[in-house]
């Protein structure tokens, strides 16, 4: 298996029992059902597929659910689009109706508050571009010249990137969402639109009062996001850099540079950093990539993206299966580069966690220097299996919990190759001496092979990480 993830949406070209089991054959770790689309019916009918899939082929393929959070969007228009000529105005208003040439309906009550003149709305992913020239307050419009014209279609999305949208970050669509996904125990849920760290904090009280342990992914896509990288980081279980949107919101020649602090300083959180969108944008066509999406892969996997993510590719592309075989391939290649183990992290002082953290990076580096074939780390939260990932250690990660919802939830953490359900023993010497035979049965780890193992003692107090050994497998 690669270090590096790959996470592939599921949509109408995947959906099918064979499709999703060559898809899992090919290296897919993650499936991601994208709430912006389909039913809870159809929903239901994919994970149930994929959950005998996983059952069939002995695997932990991790579930992510999608939500579509405030998208904004046009309504249904006359004849499905209208023409605007460059300089052309138009009216935005949020009051229902099926919009003409003159007057579109946009799914914002709060936008005549919002916007101010001289403002950019961005129609279709940044297609059209549109500038806010008068609001009228009484009546709830927005006028908008259009300098350079082009077609609006029903149901387009719309973009703000100069302003500070005053709508919840959880929409009622969300909030039914979440509640299916929460109900069929989803193993993660992002959350679109992220804006500042509370949106965060929001969906884990709604979690936690439901009693799940489902993981949160903050997908950074918006421009405030960034002001509050580091704080949403934090907050958040994991991270995903939605360059759809974000280039959309943001001028697009600074994707490069925001990608890449964003990997940095997830890695520096041990928190999973998935890097999204036109990945592999050629294949949705053609049965080879392109030089340009091949660079893409390559760099995001040399910059230490925890997983690589498809979306049309996989979801609406002609070569599913293929798409993923070769993104597999160019993961591999560069995987055999020295420069993307070991990322001379060190474990932070102030950290609350720091003596566990010291712990696990000293795992890490004894592993590479004795070359161990296996690090076995058993965690509870899955904090451990994230900071032992982290430090990209060169051998493959084996997590063992007694938490059932983590096994597949690790699937998204770079490096870890396999995790087990394991109830907690109670001697650590019984815990390490089972969890080297289930590897040895497993033919994961063979005699006379070397292992790292880390692990909480006395085991009954279910503290943080704190033994290391050392062993030669008998
Ligand atoms: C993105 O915008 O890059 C993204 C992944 O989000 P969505 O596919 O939901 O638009």
């Amino acid at each position: 298996m690669s270090q590096t993830k790959i996470v592939a949406t599921v949509g109408p070209a995947c959906n099918t029992h064979e499709h999703l089991t060559n898809l899992v054959k090919a290296g897919v770790n993650v499936f991601r059902l994208n709430f912006s689309h389909g039913t809870h019916e159809s929903h239901l009918s994919v994970i149930e597929l994929i959950r005998q899939i996983n059952r069939e082929l002995d695997t932990h393929v991790a579930i992510l659910g999608d939500l579509q959070g405030p998208k904004l969007r046009v309504g249904e228009i006359e004849g499905g689009a209208i023409e605007l000529q460059p300089n052309d105005t138009i009216t935005f208003t949020h009051i229902p109706k099926l919009g003409t040439r003159e007057e579109l309906y946009v799914s914002y009550h709060n936008l005549h508050a919002d916007v101010e003149v001289g403002q950019t709305i961005l129609v279709d992913d940044g297609k059209i571009e549109l500038r806010v020239i008068a609001i009228d307050h009484e009546n709830e419009r927005v006028t908008l010249l259009a300098p350079y014209g082009g077609r609006i279609s029903s149901k387009k999305g719309i973009n703000l990137p100069n302003t500070k949208i005053s709508l919840p970050c959880l929409t009622e669509k969300d909030l039914k969402d979440l509640d299916f996904i929460i109900e069929h125990h989803l193993d993660w849920v992002a959350l679109s639109f992220v804006r500042k760290p509370s949106d965060i904090i929001e969906l884990k009280n709604i979690i936690e009062k439901q009693n799940s342990f489902i993981k949160v992914i903050a997908k950074i896509e918006k421009p405030e996001a960034l002001e509050y990288l580091r704080e949403i980081i934090l907050e958040a279980d994991g991270v995903m850099v939605a360059r759809g949107d974000l280039g959309v919101e943001l001028p697009v020649e600074k994707i490069p540079l925001i990608q890449r602090t964003i990997i940095k300083k997830c890695i520096h959180r041990a928190k999973p950093v998935i890097m999204a969108t036109q990945m592999m944008e050629s294949m949705m066509e053609n049965t080879k990539p392109s030089r340009a999406d091949i660079t893409d892969v390559s760099n995001a996997v040399w910059e230490g993206a925890d997983a690589v993510m498809l979306s049309g590719e996989t979801a609406n592309g002609k070569h599913p299966v293929l798409v993923v075989e070769t993104m597999k391939k160019i993961i591999d290649e560069v995987e055999k580069e020295e420069g993307v183990y070991n990322r001379n992290l060190i474990p932070q002082k102030h950290s609350p966690t720091f003596l566990s953290d010291a712990l696990c990076y000293n795992a890490a580096k004894i592993a590479d220097d004795v070359e161990a074939n296996a690090i076995i780390a058993h965690t509870r939260s899955g904090y451990t299996g994230f900071m032992i990932s982290s430090f990209r250690p060169h051998c493959p990660i084996y997590l063992f919990t007694d938490r059932p919802s983590f096994v597949n939830q690790s699937s998204l953490c770079w490096g870890v190759q396999q995790s087990y359900y394991f109830p907690n023993l109670n001697a650590i010497d019984d815990m390490i001496a089972y969890s080297i035979e289930i590897l040895k049965n497993n033919k994961k780890i063979k005699e006379g092979d070397t292992v790292v193992n880390t692990g909480a003692m006395p085991t009954h107090a279910q503290g943080p990480t704190n033994m290391l050994k050392i062993s030669t497998v008998k």
